[in-house]
């Protein structure tokens, strides 16, 4: 397994992918470079054995945990940045990546704000310690073109009355509509990652590709990242079944004029042209609430927030509680480095 981590050619601290400038940068002496060309003599590789979820962390020594889905992540005791190379190589390589544009400090204040307009404004909720944990999160997702051919046979009515004498007469008319239309679909995006909620990440869109970039390692230095646990083929019916609802409504968004549609044939014939395996960035805060346990999401792009205040999502929550528990144990082998060592 190989483990990066991000040095800082001047002071030698580490660096990290910071948000506002969309540079790495360095916390200590506040160098800053481009993405695209961070100097390699400064990029620490380290190779260790197997496919282990256990290694050291270059700046500290302390031991990181991992679980097998994970691709970056940050030692629990230094703050230093750590990338998985192997889990990002090959078929296992991102082709896109949109950056974090939103920072920690942002993302917080907005979870506050979130807390005071919402359900979650009982006295001292934000004063006692809810908060579990925050965290920057890039997300992985199938980013998929589309091909849909929709075809659609209806039989319409119009409807008409008028009075003559003492009579209202209803006249009904009939039509026969035919609908063909050729559409396609270009970024549909589909999050690929077991722990995350479908629904919660749904609510997470619509994202600026505008500010998709090609994949580039030091963008996760700083944060946490997971690698796809399904291929753009096992979610192509999940991809479909969106596509064919906006196929659909686009249809029926060209039947006007008419009282009444009731349709005798629908046929829609979605093709991938292609997936673009994307990561996504998204903060989440993990907070207790009535003695259960929350996740609040928000796109880190464009800041907009998942606002539907307390559901549960069991997988994420287990989730977390990995990342707490990582913290524990790198808690006690430190002691053991400083107890045994000095
Ligand atoms: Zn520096
Ligand atoms: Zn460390």
């Amino acid at each position: 397994m190989m483990v990066i981590q991000y040095k800082c050619p001047d002071c030698g601290a580490d660096m990290f992918f910071d948000s506002e400038s969309g540079k790495l940068s360095c916390d200590s002496c506040g160098r800053k470079d481009n993405v695209e060309d961070f100097p390699k003599d400064f990029i620490y590789n380290v190779f260790t054995e197997g496919e282990t979820v256990e290694y050291h962390c270059k700046n500290c020594g302390a031991v990181i945990l991992t679980d097998t889905d994970t691709t970056a992540t940050t030692c629990s005791f230094c703050g230093s940045g750590v990338v998985l190379g192997d889990r990002l190589s090959g078929n296992m390589a991102p082709a896109k990546v949109i950056p974090f544009t939103i920072s920690k400090e942002e993302a917080m204040k907005e979870f506050k704000a979130w807390c005071k307009n919402g359900l979650l404004t009982p006295k001292g909720f934000m004063t006692a310690d809810r908060v579990k944990s925050i965290a920057g999160m890039y997300v992985p997702f199938w980013l998929y073109d589309l091909q849909s051919k929709g075809h659609a046979d209806a039989v319409c009515t119009k409807v008409s009355s008028y009075t003559r004498g003492d009579y209202i007469y209803t006249e009904t008319s009939y039509y026969d509509v035919h609908r063909s239309v050729d559409l396609q679909y270009i970024k549909v995006p589909v999050d690929a990652s077991e722990k995350m909620n479908d629904e919660l990440m749904d609510k997470l869109e619509p994202y600026d590709y505008s500010q998709l970039k090609d994949f580039n390692t030091p963008y996760l230095a700083g944060y946490l990242a997971e690698k796809y646990n399904y291929d753009d083929k096992q979610l192509f019916s999940r991809v479909k079944s969106r596509t064919d609802k906006y196929v659909e409504s686009y249809i029926a968004s060209t039947i006007k004029g008419y009282h009444t549609t009731s349709y005798k044939n629908k046929q829609i014939d979605t093709k991938q042209i292609d997936a673009h395996y994307t990561l996504i960035p998204v903060w989440m805060v993990y907070y207790d609430y009535n003695k259960s346990e929350h996740i609040f999401a928000m796109n880190g792009q464009t800041g907009k927030v998942v606002g539907k205040p307390p559901i549960s999502y069991g997988k994420v929550a287990a989730w977390f509680t990995g990342i707490a528990s990582v913290s524990f144990i790198v808690l006690k082998s430190v002691a053991w480095i400083i107890g045994g060592g000095f």
